[in-house]
């Protein structure tokens, strides 16, 4: 590979880059004030029409970083035709990176985009590709075979991506990939992305794609911070806000910053707080300047007590009542986070920096914490307990603080009230207590669905553990019984049909659009395999698992126990090639996770 880039501070605005301009008023809409440093590295690049290797994970930019010169680049004139062609190992990110292309192309006349996945019914993705789409996002099955069957026609595609080309190699798609990649004649332009880069994914590389330029965003490592930091795991929009609202509660803080991605949130986050009853301000890079720094004041003289900014607007920010960083969202490197968290702790103070993360955030935790060199903790979600007791001391405080000024005018009042009527003075101090705190209750009510704690949020969205009975281990012929709330499942391919446990993990999940932590046990012999799903997969899904395929073969699964014997391992000789492919849950929490989002959903007709 050619060459390797390492970025410090982004120089080039989105409008330096000369990306469309329908592009760049897109941007302007999603509120983006600069590019990220992937951004920054990759789009000149892509836009010279090299072929780049980009080590990135989620939640750095990426799908901007090459949507955005593709789009620009994309021939107006073959509006029917496919032109770029993006392959992702999931159902979740193909969608994903579909709506990106249509976010970022909005204003672009005659733009369509379409996702192509498995567990869809062929007919609508057929009518989409026969009207003429220009972009084409697909999970590798779908488009393997929507290529065999002549339905996407490869010609007139000049750009392919591989986007988390490391996920598609665990999830066995690597043979798809390569067969793809042969099928593309009239390929001028490829880029790959990858969180990780293990040799196979080097060695494809190497093969397929054209003298690419390496582009890796390196942070300097730098010496250990005084501030003291944590991490919460927060999945998806409404989490967030809740715990930021306890942490709002349960922390005793001065000043608080809170990052977010863009100009918009921090107006929407701003205006949230506020109606929690927070004094907040946003700061983002389309306030003018002299308002930005009259919010600073106000900062600094205890007018307003959080600030939401985006990176760009808190540049340099020097409060020293700043006891509080909170990563609302991620940053796109470790250097932003490095320069976020110096806000706090400033002049010799103490500081806390909380950073939130999502499931697939987990590799840009990661990466931060190499860089600083520091492990940060995991915290729990501040309890309800904490945080009502936190409440009453705040209510018994405001008492103390009213005793102090001239209450001689309620004294008269209230002395007449107990006269008049027959009540104890205690239940007439509770009533006032209710009339001063309003509509809103004091205490906090326990959840009702347990509050999972991070730390069992973290196990079960987590890294897999080994195998229970691994290879070689000495009960490995011992087949046991599926756990609770899970059913047994048989395949009609084993071990000889070169089956392995990702390949039936990456079809299921993608065929059925079951999360991969909801298959539980599954175990490989010769002709055959078992895999353990949640019970009660409905028949529409069985049945398109049924005709599903696992490279080019045909999985034909069926229920244990619909007509099936219980397979029992051969006398001769059990293959022990067990993989336990549940990630790190047990079927209970695999099941109370189900309760949010249903195991099953219904196939998409
Ligand atoms: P990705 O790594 O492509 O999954 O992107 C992560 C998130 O960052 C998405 O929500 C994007 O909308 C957002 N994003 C991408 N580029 C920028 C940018 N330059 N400024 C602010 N947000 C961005």
């Amino acid at each position: 590979m050619s060459s390797l880039h390492e970025t410090e501070t982004p120089t080039l605005s989105f409008s330096d880059m000369g990306l469309a301009a329908p592009l760049l008023k897109a941007i302007n809409d999603a509120g983006y004030e600069i590019p990220t440093p992937i951004q920054q590295e990759m789009i000149p690049h892509m836009l010279a029409g090299k072929d780049v290797v980009g080590q990135a994970q989620t939640g750095t930019g990426k799908t901007a970083a090459f949507a955005l010169p593709l789009l620009t680049r994309l021939q107006p004139d073959k509006t029917r035709s496919p032109q770029i062609l993006v392959l992702a190992p999931t159902r979740e990110l193909a969608i994903q990176v579909a709506e990106a292309f249509e976010t970022y192309g909005k204003h672009m006349r005659d733009l369509r985009v379409l996702p192509i996945f498995g567990g869809q019914d062929y007919t609508i993705q057929l009518k989409q590709l026969q009207r003429g789409v220009q972009v084409v996002v697909g999970t590798p099955g779908r488009v393997m075979d929507h290529i065999r069957r002549g339905t996407l026609k490869t010609e007139t595609i000049h750009s392919l991506i591989l986007d988390e080309a490391d996920e598609m190699l665990k999830m066995g798609f690597l043979e798809d990939v390569k067969w793809i990649l042969e099928q593309l004649p009239g390929r001028k332009q490829t880029a790959l992305f990858s969180a990780t880069m293990p040799k196979t994914i080097r060695d494809i590389a190497q093969k397929y794609l054209s003298n690419p330029v390496e582009v890796t965003i390196r942070s300097k490592t730098v010496s250990a911070q005084t501030v003291n930091q944590r991490c919460l795991i927060t999945n998806g929009l409404a989490a967030k806000l809740n715990t930021l609202s306890r942490i709002l509660e349960a922390e005793t803080f001065d000043g608080m910053l809170i990052f977010v991605r863009t100009k918009i949130q921090t107006v929407e986050l701003a205006e949230q707080l506020a109606a929690l009853g927070y004094s907040v301000a946003p700061l983002n890079g389309d306030i003018q300047q002299s308002q930005r720094l009259r919010t600073v004041e106000q900062l600094k003289s205890k007018k307003i007590d959080i600030l939401v900014a985006t990176d760009v607007a808190a540049r340099g920010l020097d409060v020293e009542r700043i006891s509080h960083v909170i990563n609302y969202d991620i940053p796109f490197d470790a250097e932003a986070y490095i320069h976020r968290i110096g806000r706090t702790g400033r002049a010799g103070r103490s500081g806390e920096a909380i950073l939130f993360i999502n499931g697939r955030e987990r590799s840009m935790l990661k990466s931060i914490e190499q860089t600083t060199r520091q492990k940060i903790q995991m915290a729990d979600l501040p309890s309800t307990t904490a945080i009502n007791k936190k409440r009453i001391d705040n209510f018994k405080e405001k008492i103390t603080t009213a005793l102090k000024s001239d209450t001689s005018i309620y004294q008269t009042l209230v002395n007449e009230y107990l006269q008049e009527n027959t009540v104890k003075p205690e239940q007439l101090a509770a009533a006032l207590a209710l009339l001063a705190q309003g509509s809103r209750p004091l205490l906090l009510e326990e959840q009702k669905v347990p509050e999972t704690s991070v730390r069992e949020q973290r196990y079960s969205a987590g890294p897999r553990p080994k195998a229970r009975t691994g290879a070689g281990s000495r009960s490995s012929n011992i087949q046991l019984p599926p756990e609770e709330g899970m059913e047994r499942f048989r395949i009609e391919l084993g071990s000889e049909q070169g089956i392995k446990p990702a390949n039936i993990v990456g079809a299921i999940a993608n065929e059925a659009d079951i999360n991969s932590r909801h298959i539980g046990r599954i175990s490989i012999y010769d002709s055959y395999s078992t895999v353990d799903l949640p019970v009660g997969m409905p028949d529409d899904i069985l049945h398109v698992l049924q005709k599903s395929r696992v490279g080019s073969k045909t999985m034909r699964i069926q229920r244990i126990g619909a007509g099936i014997e219980t397979p029992q391992p051969p006398a001769r000789r059990q293959k022990p090639e067990r993989e336990r492919y549940n990630a790190g849950s047990t079927a209970k929490a695999s099941t109370a996770k189900a309760r949010k989002k249903p195991v099953y959903s219904a196939p998409v007709i």
